[in-house]
């Protein structure tokens, strides 16, 4: 399959994580034909517009109810707020970008983008950290009108289109949030 355009790579990398999200609430160690199922509809219908991103109010939620730890490491001692998207880089100065973030994460990460910073030390990212993150993404880059533009023409963007992961690890090497829920 072909990625040309950031519309494409967004929507094939979140309906990537649609599938891993599906996989790891069903614990199931591989993907299956349920998943590749919900990969595919979501893929064709975003392209398509027939399908939306879920809202990013379900992530302000979640971070309510979700223990308040760091979000890269999961320590819960010295935290502050971090911007997902570095404001250094044209990140948003909203609360659909503030995550938590130990004072040790934040300086280290400082304003580099949260996924290659993560890359850097072989981390793939929890899974529902990477969908506020593709979220913020698709949202940014349909703000600027990028998402038909292709890849090689999307310059000035305040994520790194290269981080975008196009390949999702298997189910069992995946987390859905850094410190363990129940
Ligand atoms: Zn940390």
């Amino acid at each position: 399959m072909e990625i040309t355009t950031v519309g494409e790579l967004l929507h094939w990398s979140y309906s990537n994580l649609a599938m891993a999200h599906s996989a790891i609430t069903a614990k199931t160690e591989k993907y299956g034909r349920t998943q590749f199922m919900i990969r595919s509809r979501l893929y064709a219908g975003l392209n398509k517009q027939t399908m939306n991103i879920g809202p990013l109010a379900d992530d302000e939620r979640l971070k309510m109810l979700l223990p308040q730890a760091c979000c890269y490491c999961g320590s819960r001692e010295y935290l502050s707020v971090d911007h997902l998207i570095p404001t250094k880089r044209g990140g948003a100065n909203s609360g659909d970008n503030l995550v938590w973030a130990c004072r040790s994460c934040n300086s280290s990460k400082c304003a580099h983008d949260a996924l290659e910073w993560l890359a850097e030390r072989n981390q793939f990212p929890p899974i529902l950290l990477l969908r506020r993150y593709l979220k913020l993404a698709i949202e940014i880059s349909r703000e600027r009108n990028l998402m038909n533009a292709p890849l090689a023409e999307a310059y000035g963007l305040p994520f790194s289109l290269s981080s975008i992961p196009k390949t999702y690890p298997l189910p069992s090497q995946l987390r859905l949030w850094v410190v363990e829920l129940d």
